[in-house]
């Protein structure tokens, strides 16, 4: 009996490793998964915003749906994950459920309608504030709705949040297919599924019981097979349930470790039409991206998206894109956090921390895992991000905003003789480099000899970078900066009328008048004695 009791002993010790083993499996094989997934969604999403043939949509919609459901799988493993490494510390606060379940109840509303059932939110806590963790909330409705559509067919789904007896109450009852009281306590079990007819993964639930538990909660299951099931979560309200650490601190460290791998635009891809122009449209590419990312096939699928746009440089990782940007003129650069050698973040601390590089906007492209990153990413002066997986389409549209609007601001300069650095540069850099470059040309404003070459120097930057940076800034070179500024001082000295012509051309640094003349007619468009003549502003 002894050495039947040790050997059950050892017995139950492997079988305990084995589920170990395979759990760590499934967790890694899961984030594995996400790159492919991507890399079938974006595609998919792309053929679908184009193609208007009725059958051929049909088939990629079927790819897509699955495609979705295979992604939400995949996070709800890395959900799991993080909860069982305690990663989704507790939040509570005062706050709004109502709001927050009628936002993740909506995201099902068009499946309702698609499958013809009868889906209703009931609730008299509109506006009222309650002792919830949202994040948690939400991951719970979203794990129970998803259920509760999954294993229903007809009939109808409700939603039902109240206060019980010291308690939130959140409800969600189907009437699909039901689950046989002898199974009633396995369900929450990982891994377990009742039957495999349904694409699932059997952790939906413990992770809900999971997710209760650190929330001091109970669930409650009434079902019976073929009629249904509802599924109550209870959250207490009294605030003694709650240790001091469990309260929210507006720290916002916290914030960024509680956002879940499921948020809706995880599963919830817009596969409406892109409202990007493509190239067709208009008159060829516009302007040269640097796209850094390790994955060799995200690269080269988000290449072969942007470069019918836009020329394209590539990068494998952040020291190969500096290197790049040593001897290339880049508008934008797009980068992936992860990466070897040098990380995404490192990437954009180099070019927004260096004099040359700096007015270059970066959009980081990164997992939702990743989220710490982001939040370091746009401190240290990111000008985006976009959560992956995306629609390329997303990112097209933010790649043309970015330089939209910068033409505009452009545009906008090279019709004014002010020169506000305030109000083109793109940072407090750019901005003291302008201030600097100004002050310098003033100071030199009657010097003739001055030339680009003294300019550069005076800025301690080489003559190319200056011209570079100048003409990134303000659209214009480093001579027409200057002359900018010269006539607009000369502008300001013929309107005074203290000065003849012949002195204000020395003042404002010209060798001969005449020079001076054709010289300001190219650029104001008349002769300085024509200006003179011409009203001043205000008066006519
Ligand atoms: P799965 O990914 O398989 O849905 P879950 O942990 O979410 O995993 O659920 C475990 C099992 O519980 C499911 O396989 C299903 O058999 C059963 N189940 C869960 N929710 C419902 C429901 N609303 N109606 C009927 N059966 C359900």
């Amino acid at each position: 009996m002894e050495a039947r009791l040790k050997m059950e002993h050892q017995e139950k010790l492997h079988q305990e490793e084995i589920s170990q083993m395979k759990m760590r499996f499934f967790i890694n094989m899961s984030h594995e998964l996400r790159t492919p997934l991507t890399l079938i969604l974006a595609p998919v999403q792309e053929m679908l915003a184009r193609c208007s043939e009725r059958w051929m949509r049909d088939q990629l919609k079927y790819v897509e749906r699955n495609a979705n459901r295979l992604l939400h799988l995949v996070n709800q493993l890395m959900d799991y994950r993080r909860a069982e490494l305690g990663v989704f510390k507790l939040s509570v606060a005062s706050e709004d459920a109502f709001q927050v379940v009628k936002e993740n109840f909506s995201y099902y509303e068009k499946l309702a309608r698609h499958k013809g059932i009868e889906y209703t939110l009931v609730s008299d806590l509109e506006g009222k504030k309650v002792l919830v963790d949202v994040k948690y909330l939400e991951l719970i409705v979203n794990n129970l709705l998803s259920n509760a559509f999954k294993y229903t067919e007809s009939g109808n789904i409700t939603v039902k949040l109240s206060e019980e007896e010291g308690y939130l109450l959140l409800q969600i009852s189907d009437t699909g297919i039901g689950i046989p009281l002898d199974r009633q306590k396995r369900i929450f079990e990982r891994f377990y599924q009742l039957d495999d007819s349904h694409m699932g993964s059997g952790i939906g639930l413990s992770l809900v019981q999971r997710l209760v538990e650190l929330h001091h909660g109970k669930i409650r299951l009434d079902s019976s097979e073929g009629k249904g099931s509802c599924f109550s979560i209870y959250f207490p309200q009294d605030r003694s349930a709650y240790s001091e650490e469990e309260f929210y601190t507006p720290s916002g460290e916290k914030e960024v470790t509680l956002h879940s791998t499921n948020s809706k635009e995880m599963y919830f891809f817009d596969t409406e039409k892109p409202d990007y122009e493509s190239a067709d449209s208009n008159e060829g590419k516009r302007g040269t991206l640097l796209l850094v990312e390790d994955n060799d096939e995200i690269r080269s699928y988000l290449n072969s998206g942007l470069s019918s746009l836009f020329t394209v440089l590539q990068a494998s990782n952040g020291q190969e894109a500096v290197d790049l940007l040593k001897d290339s003129e880049v508008d934008i650069i797009i980068t992936d956090v992860m990466m070897p050698v040098m990380d995404g973040i490192k990437l954009c601390k180099y070019v927004k921390q260096n004099i040359c590089t700096s007015h270059i906007p970066v959009i980081m492209l990164s997992a939702k895992t990743d989220i710490a990153a982001q939040m370091e990413g746009l401190q240290i002066g990111a000008d985006d991000y976009i959560a992956k997986p995306f629609p390329l389409s997303l990112l097209i549209s933010k790649i043309q905003n970015m330089m939209r609007t910068r033409m505009r601001i452009l545009e906008k300069y090279s019709k004014t003789m002010e020169i506000e650095p305030e109000k083109i540069a793109f940072n407090a850099m750019d901005e003291e480099l302008l201030k600097r470059a100004i002050e310098i040309v003033e100071k030199n404003m009657d010097n003739t000899e001055f030339s680009t070459e003294d300019f550069a120097k005076a800025m301690n930057m080489s003559r190319s970078n200056l011209h570079l940076k100048l003409k990134a800034i303000t659209g214009e070179s480093a001579i027409e900066f200057i002359r900018k500024i010269r006539f607009k001082e000369a502008c300001l000295l013929l309107k005074e009328g203290r000065y003849n012509i012949a002195e204000i051309s020395t003042k404002v640094g010209f060798n001969t008048p005449s020079y001076f003349a054709t010289s300001f007619k190219k650029y104001v468009g008349c002769l300085p004695t024509e200006y003179v003549k011409r009203p001043k502003k205000g008066e006519g």
